[in-house]
């Protein structure tokens, strides 16, 4: 169901209370809190952008970190308002609060095309347990609602939905923002009826994370491909040996259902037909939750589709990467989330660059429509440096598989139709 957007709204004059997700990396460079990286700012300045033109007062909300309600300095917003401004153009004012007399008193002031940052939602636990009166105190700042914060959209929080329904109760608007209209576009609206053939490509760590999506896409896809440690499981189900891989054992019935459901239905399903492996071997050294670190020893191309006992399963092989780009080549879609191996070691990342940039090229000498579901396939596009050279990127890490999985997302249940 199509939702309403902020271009449908007339917000002149009016306070537009947006929940945005500004939970940016941050780190502590002498006694400062520094943002590491502003994507997920500069993800929102079109909506932003657009409100200011068309004079709204416009009062953001979003969280920061866990602090578990507690007023955690370190997770405070106020750099957030300072990056922001700095990347507007123009002065964002800040609250050290989110609700209350001040806050309600700023937010009146307003001018038509004034930006104000509202402090971390969560030092608040009423946001999270989406507590009426809490949110019946964000809703006294506001006329109109829009959400912006796909990435959020999946937690039922008082910044999320409470708010939304009061608001929407009393008569007043609630939209979508532009970054979240596009995340519904591509995850939703385009994947319903998706140019063929449609190539779902998904590894990660988890058969748990992702079954469900992979029964529902079993219903649309052409061909899946799968990568990650999630192989395993499945080559557990064909009876294969996994050696030291990372594999779900009680997951092995859901991934031979997941199986016969392909076959059923006439989808190919591809497993690796090599990999790498590694020896993984216990360290002395620990890390930071104290656990030892297990190095992954004496790489290999591993052509077998059995792993010997004392070796694990790091990446699909070059056999692999060569027969999966010849399939992504031909694609007219293309859906991808999780990783195809171990990335964050350079050792393990050829396979996921590999298909990164099968993908960049199906989409650009193919005219596929590409789209990545966010979470870690988008780290590795943007480590690739391709980020930009697909169709879409999901800024979703949970939201976006629950909404592939066909879940109905709060935050955006709570919208207006229109
Ligand atoms: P996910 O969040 O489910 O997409 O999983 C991403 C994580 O899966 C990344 O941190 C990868 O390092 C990890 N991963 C991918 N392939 C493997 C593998 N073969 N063995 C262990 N971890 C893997």
């Amino acid at each position: 169901m199509a939702k309403l957007t902020v271009k449908d709204l007339n917000v002149r004059g009016k306070r537009v209370l947006m929940r945005v997700d500004y939970n940016v990396p941050m780190e502590e460079a002498q006694g400062q809190m520094v943002i590491n990286d502003a994507t997920r700012i500069q993800e929102t300045l079109p909506t932003l952008e657009y409100l200011i033109a068309q004079g709204a007062r416009v009062i953001l909300m979003a969280h920061l970190g866990r602090p578990k309600g507690q007023r955690e300095p370190s997770m405070s917003l106020r750099p957030v308002a300072a990056k922001l401004a700095e990347m507007l153009g123009r002065p964002v004012a800040f609250t050290d609060d989110c609700i209350g007399e001040k806050v309600e008193k700023t937010a009146e002031i307003l001018q038509p095309g004034d930006v104000l940052l509202l402090e971390n939602v969560r030092y608040y636990n009423e946001e999270e347990a989406n507590d009426a009166a809490f949110a019946e105190k964000l809703a006294k700042l506001a006329d109109v609602y829009v959400n912006d914060a796909f990435g959020a959209a999946h937690r039922a929080h008082a910044s999320t939905e409470g708010v939304a329904r009061i608001i929407a109760k009393r008569g007043g608007q609630c939209a979508a923002g532009l970054l979240m209209e596009r995340e519904l576009k591509f995850l939703g609206d385009e994947l319903e009826n998706p140019a063929k053939p449609f190539v779902v490509i998904l590894g990660g760590a988890k058969v748990s994370d992702k079954i469900k999506v992979i029964d529902r896409l079993l219903e649309k896809a052409d061909t899946i491909l799968i990568g990650g440690a999630m192989t395993y499981t499945f080559r557990l189900a064909l009876g294969r040996k996994v050696g030291k891989s990372l594999v779900e054992p009680d997951c092995v019935e859901v991934a031979r259902a997941a199986l016969e459901k392909a076959k059923a239905r006439g989808v190919q399903f591809l497993l690796p037909v090599d990999n790498i492996v590694a020896t993984p071997v216990k360290t002395d050294k620990l890390n930071k939750k104290g656990k030892a670190i297990i190095e992954l020893n004496n790489p290999r191309v591993n052509s077998s589709l059995d792993i010997p006992d004392d070796e694990e399963g790091v990446d699909i092989g070059p056999e692999t990467i060569k027969q999966y780009a010849e399939v992504i080549h031909g694609a007219k879609t293309v859906l991808w989330n999780g990783p195809m191996g171990i990335f964050e070691d350079p050792r393990f990342a050829p396979g996921t660059f590999g298909v990164a940039r099968a993908v960049v090229e199906a989409t650009q000498q193919n005219g596929a429509k590409t789209i990545i579901g966010g979470g870690d396939s988008v780290k590795a596009l943007n480590k690739a440096k391709l980020g930009d050279k697909v169709t879409f990127m999901s800024t979703g890490g949970g939201a976006s598989l629950e909404f592939l999985e066909g879940a109905v997302l709060p935050g955006v249940a709570v919208l207006n139709d229109n």
